[in-house]
């Protein structure tokens, strides 16, 4: 029985938005998978100069799982690294689906989601009282398909908070989209791009206007466009710490 393997999570960029454990794991690893279209390289500066690392923007499935298979029959210590948290748009659970079936052992090491960096950055709250009380984490079909009861007009319908993953090359498309589904058109919306990286960009306007300000900035990929009204506007206090009310840890005119 070999090594547990790890896939971990990245962050979304910054290295120091790495987890403690992540880095931890990364600095004993022999050998490093890493999707190096997406990842910074940065986070792999504290691995040991000897780990063999590789970059599986060019790599098949196959050759991903033979690395690790080879790699824990050596008795090495593998790592898998993702871009932000492995669960959102990874592609890890075919990788699980084949440890399980060789047997290997794994364990999945959470990061920060590239959708919280972009909250940070824009230093907005995603689940405003009175405005949205749901996220709703989205994508446009592309390469991979989305299921027809969550086209991006019928989640639109609902109005909450939406943040669109892999879509801002057809923002044009998607801002249509998400009007024909409900939106109204002066609906704030921002695009994150390479959120927390220091070439960081954020583009703001309104499902009307973003299409535009986004192409003339330039911006294609590695980018998030969120909408709602948690973007502008008002919102109710929240009751947490609403001197009227009592909750466990308080009681009211406290
Ligand atoms: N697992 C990742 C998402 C991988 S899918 C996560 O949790 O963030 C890749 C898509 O994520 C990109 O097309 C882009 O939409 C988004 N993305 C990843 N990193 C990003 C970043 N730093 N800033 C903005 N969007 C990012």
């Amino acid at each position: 029985m070999g090594k547990t393997v790890y896939f971990i999570g990245a962050g979304p960029g910054d290295p120091e938005l790495l987890t403690v454990k992540g880095k931890r794991l990364i600095g004993q690893a022999d050998v490093i998978l890493y999707t190096g279209s997406l990842v910074n390289p940065q986070i792999l500066e504290g691995a040991k100069p000897e780990a063999k690392a590789y970059d599986s923007a060019s790599m098949t499935l196959r050759q991903v799982v033979d690395v690790i298979r080879d790699g824990v029959e050596q008795e090495k210590q593998v790592v898998r690294v993702h871009t932000g948290d492995p669960s959102l748009y990874g592609a890890v659970r075919e990788q699980m689906a084949e440890l399980d079936r060789l047997g290997l052992a794994y364990e999945v090491v959470p990061g920060v989601s590239s959708f919280l960096a972009a909250a940070a950055s824009l230093k907005r709250e995603y689940t405003l009282p009175g405005v949205s009380q749901t996220v709703i984490l989205t994508r446009m079909e592309g390469r991979t398909g989305v299921p027809e009861k969550e086209r991006v007009e019928a989640l639109a319908s609902h109005q909450a908070t939406m943040v669109v993953f892999l879509s801002v090359g057809k923002i044009e498309e998607l801002c249509g989209r998400l009007q024909l589904g409900g939106y109204p058109e002066d609906t704030p919306a921002a695009v994150v791009y390479k959120a927390s990286w220091e070439d960081e960009k954020i583009v703001k306007g309104t499902l009307a206007d973003i299409a535009g300000k986004v192409k003339g900035a330039g911006i294609c990929r590695t980018a998030l466009v969120a909408v709602g009204r948690f973007l502008e506007g008002s919102f109710s206090l929240s009751r947490l710490y609403d001197e009227a009310f009592s909750h466990g840890y308080r009681k009211a005119g406290q």
